[in-house]
């Protein structure tokens, strides 16, 4: 909780920045604005600062670090744009991206002079996603915590200094436009009532919209299958965004993970359990199949990112592992921490989970077609016996599938962020269709869209890394133009 004392700070009439939204992206644009000499209200509409920092794993990435250089590894910005488009296979905005890697050490950097510390053995290549080709990736030791501990004392000094004033449990409803078009303040709601309040730039930092169901669907063009995102990621400042002008791009970037067990097949769903299925992460055992009970996907692909796209391309993008008394028996349980027993009686209390003594059973009790399924195993058997090439090309074939009883859980592709967001330029200021800026209106972290940074893919890092490195670089730039002025 921000404390009460602190929330109200200063509160001239006009503010130089005004900033929409108190978490990743909000607060390092604050603290810089203020830091460069600007007069900065910072609001908030829940309780505490923090937004998706409270949830996030934080990890992110950035070459010329202190970390690197701890360990010796050498690295550039150039070599970290190459790994971020090879993994989303280009489809990031380049020009963001270059904006992210070559601020993302200095970024990284500030965070360690201010108390950030990462996990032993870090910076890694990758963790959960397809690897960078140097180790430039972390995660702090608190997840995204470390973040919001690095930040929190430099930000109350500025508070008690006078120069932001913060405003939770205060939702800012409105944006101020003159009728030429420039931003010209804000409309807040809070326990003071409505509010009028005027200033010079308007930044919205207000988060995506992965936890509105309804609007993230019209965006996207794909249900929102679970409820993952932080509850504040509403979509208001694309709301915002839109009414001032604003246009939205980005959804058909949508990109799916694998691997949610969810509490039942019902959209947004919740999540019960989480299987990986990254070869990276556990060498699969079993097979995947859609719902007509085919194969089609390498399970033991390289790329975590290719077996991603599979799943995107099956109907609902439902999948279900497939495997055998033996591979329960012989491989490492397929959701992380859970038992082998609790992987075989599952079944018994869960309806995502299916046992049986045929395949052709387990089909039916699965959902899935006996005949479709039954021929899958069997090609998938057939040729493993033969030494023939799998149908697939997958390497990693230790058994067959011909030990009963058989088992099946039923997974959903999923996502914990938004890939659609306010069009922005490389000087992060809200675009409107046709490519002009609305005047003193910028946009920064995932309100500008997964899609912006990361791609039609999980791009390590490149969520949280450009939130707080633009977060940094416009509020020092708009304290510069207040200056100036
Ligand atoms: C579980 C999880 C793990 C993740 N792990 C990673 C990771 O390891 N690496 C990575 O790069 N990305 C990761 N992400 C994504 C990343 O964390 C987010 O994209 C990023 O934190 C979003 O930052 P933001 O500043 O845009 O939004 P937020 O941090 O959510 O901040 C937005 C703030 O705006 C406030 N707000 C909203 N509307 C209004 C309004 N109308 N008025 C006032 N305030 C408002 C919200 O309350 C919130 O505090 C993860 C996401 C999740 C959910």
């Amino acid at each position: 909780m921000w404390p009460a004392a602190l929330a109200r700070g200063n509160t001239p009439a006009h503010y130089d920045v005004i900033v929409i939204g108190g978490g990743t992206a909000g607060i390092p644009c604050a603290l810089f604005a203020a830091m460069g000499g600007a007069r900065v209200l910072l609001v908030e509409k829940s309780p505490a600062l923090g937004g998706t920092l409270f949830w996030s794993t934080g990890q992110i990435a950035g070459s010329g670090t202190v970390f690197q250089e701890r360990l010796g590894i050498a690295d550039t910005p150039q070599a970290h744009f190459e790994d971020c488009m090879r993994i989303n296979h280009a489809t990031a905005d380049p020009a963001l991206t270059r904006l992210t890697v070559n601020h993302a050490g200095e970024t990284i950097n500030w965070l360690a002079e201010h108390g950030f510390e990462v996990m032993d053995g870090h910076p890694v290549t990758g963790i959960g996603h397809d690897h960078f080709t140097a180790r430039r990736y972390q995660q702090g030791v608190k997840s995204g915590l470390s973040i919001l501990d690095a930040f929190l004392p430099s930000l109350n000094a500025m508070v008690t200094k006078g120069k932001i004033t913060v405003l939770t449990g205060t939702t800012v409803a409105n944006l101020i436009q003159s009728p030429d078009g420039r931003v010209t303040g804000v409309t807040t709601a809070g326990s003071e009532g409505i509010r009028d309040v005027s200033g010079s730039n308007v930044v919205i930092a207000s988060g995506g919209c992965a936890a509105n169901a309804r609007l993230f669907e019209e965006l996207h063009g794909v249900p929102l299958y679970a409820k993952t995102a932080y509850p504040t990621s509403q979509g208001d400042g694309l709301l915002l965004g839109l009414s001032a002008g604003g246009a939205i791009v980005g959804g058909d970037k949508y990109a799916s993970l694998p691997g949610l067990v969810p509490d039942a097949f019902q959209y947004p769903c919740q999540m019960f359990a989480y299987a990986p299925l990254n070869p990276s992460i556990r060498a699969p055992w079993e097979i995947l199949v859609n719902a007509r009970g085919e194969r089609f996907v390498r399970e033991d692909h390289p790329s975590v990112h290719h077996i991603e796209r599979g799943v995107y391309q099956q109907p609902a993008h439902r999948h279900w592992a497939i495997f055998d008394a033996a591979m329960l028996e012989r491989s490492e349980p397929i959701i992380p921490k859970w038992t082998r027993e609790r992987l075989a009686s599952e079944h018994q209390s869960h309806a995502m989970f299916h046992s049986a003594m045929s395949v052709e059973a387990l089909a039916l009790r699965a959902g899935l077609n006996p005949l479709a399924l039954h021929s899958t195993v069997d090609d998938y058997n057939r040729r493993l016996q033969e030494g023939r090439e799998d149908t697939f090309g997958r390497k990693m074939r230790p058994a067959p599938l011909s030990t009963p009883p058989y088992y099946s859980i039923a997974m959903q592709g999923w996502t914990l962020v938004s890939f659609a967001g306010l069009k922005v330029s490389v000087d992060l200021q809200v675009l409107r269709k046709g490519g002009e800026a609305v005047p003193n209106l910028y946009a920064i972290g995932e309100v500008i869209g997964a899609g912006a940074t990361s791609g039609a893919a999980y791009t390590n890092g490149m969520l949280v890394t450009p939130a707080i490195t633009f977060g940094r670089i416009l509020g020092t730039r708009l304290a510069r133009a207040s200056l100036s002025r």
